[in-house]
């Protein structure tokens, strides 16, 4: 508290984004990066960027990036009108909610979904009015479909932290039934499993796609997200962020950005042993009596019944494996938000749960 501060900075309720621990050695699966490094191309593309260069402001647009995102979703009907880049998706949310966002209907999201959102809600001053999910956690379209009048709609495909997927029939309905607002599906993790609605963009001029390097890419460290959608969403977004910051992605982002997104055949091959990867953790989990979320992300959701979770949760740390615990909501206290890391990690989660678990009591 201070006197200095404007009056909303005493309101805001900050995000507390996971551990990033100054430690070596921890086997770190509490904020679902990528396990192993980006591709050499995405190296080599930002040390050649890295030089006299940088005297320079970089291309305020990112045009070469957008190009680089278009290619990659060309099939889909995309091109570099229907594409929005920025420091990272978290930045590109934010723009969204003040561009498109800010209605006097509420915005609607799910009640158990990325904590970022209710903080740009208050951020900007929106009203969030949360949807629960389903008794088994997904989303039940019908529920939002059934909200009232909403100023737009927000969600993750896959969900996070329960790492669910929404199938494309279900999103196709819930467009269908809501024309006149907003509707933004946040794909973090969409290339681990679940369908996207990019191909959905050209159809739908209601529907905004937004997507990160962070996850799929192994870019967390570099800030590189972008958004899909009609020339006239993107627009609402470049005026934003031209009031904002004329220059959010500097030169090396900018290079690592278009190698990345042109590096196919790295990506797919990442993604594939993120995919069976998890299908080994979930067995193991389940197998020292978790119950386990069937998930389309590179995290799974996973509760051992009669078990404390923030205790399971402290003990592993104590055995150097980082994972990440939630209390709020009360009905997602009970599990752990696991990331798939490499296989040696994963043996490592196990070998580590297999000490931990026997010294807790049951409730
Ligand atoms: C990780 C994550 C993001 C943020 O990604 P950045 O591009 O690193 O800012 C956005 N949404 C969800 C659901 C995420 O899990």
């Amino acid at each position: 508290m201070s006197r200095f501060w404007s009056d909303i900075v005493h309101s805001l309720t900050p995000y507390v984004p996971g551990e990033q621990p100054k430690i070596d050695g921890l086997v770190k699966l509490n904020t679902n990066e990528c396990p192993f490094g980006p591709p050499d191309s995405v190296v080599q593309a930002i040390a050649a960027s890295s030089g006299d260069a940088l005297r320079l402001y970089p291309d305020p647009t990112g045009s070469a990036l957008k190009d680089a995102v278009a290619r990659f979703h060309a099939a889909q009907g995309i091109t570099p009108t229907h594409v929005f880049v920025g420091n990272g998706s978290d930045e590109v949310l934010a723009h969204i909610f003040m561009a498109l966002l800010r209605h006097p209907a509420p915005l609607l999201a799910p009640d158990i979904s990325y904590s970022f959102y209710p903080v740009y809600a208050k951020l900007y001053g929106i009203t969030l009015r949360e949807i629960p999910l389903a008794e088994d956690f997904s989303i039940r379209v019908d529920d939002f479909l059934a909200a009232g009048p909403n100023g737009g709609i927000i969600f993750p495909n896959p969900n996070a932290p329960t790492g669910m997927a929404l199938p494309l029939a279900e999103l196709c309905r819930l467009l269908d039934g809501n024309p006149d607002s907003v509707v933004v599906v946040d794909e973090a993790y969409v290339d681990f499993g679940a369908e996207s609605a990019d191909q959905l963009v050209t159809q739908y001029p209601q529907l905004l796609v937004v997507r990160t390097l962070s996850k799929s890419r192994a870019l967390a460290g570099l800030r590189v997200g972008y958004a899909l959608g009609q020339p006239e969403l993107i627009e609402a977004l470049t005026r934003v962020k031209d009031s904002f910051n004329s220059y959010p992605l500097d030169r090396l982002a900018l290079a690592g950005g278009v190698a990345a997104m042109d590096d196919v055949a790295w990506f797919q091959d990442a993604c594939a042993r993120i995919v069976a990867t998890r299908s080994r953790m979930t067995a193991g989990l389940q197998a020292r009596g978790a119950q386990v979320l069937p998930s389309a992300a590179n995290f799974v959701f996973a509760t051992f019944p009669g078990r404390d979770a923030e205790a399971i949760a402290a003990g592993l740390r104590g055995q150097r494996v980082l994972v990440r615990h939630f209390r709020k909501p009360a009905r997602i206290a009970p599990f752990l938000r696991i990331s798939v890391g490499t296989e040696a990690q994963t043996d490592t989660l196990l070998a580590a749960l297999d000490q931990v678990l026997p010294t807790l009591g049951r409730r």
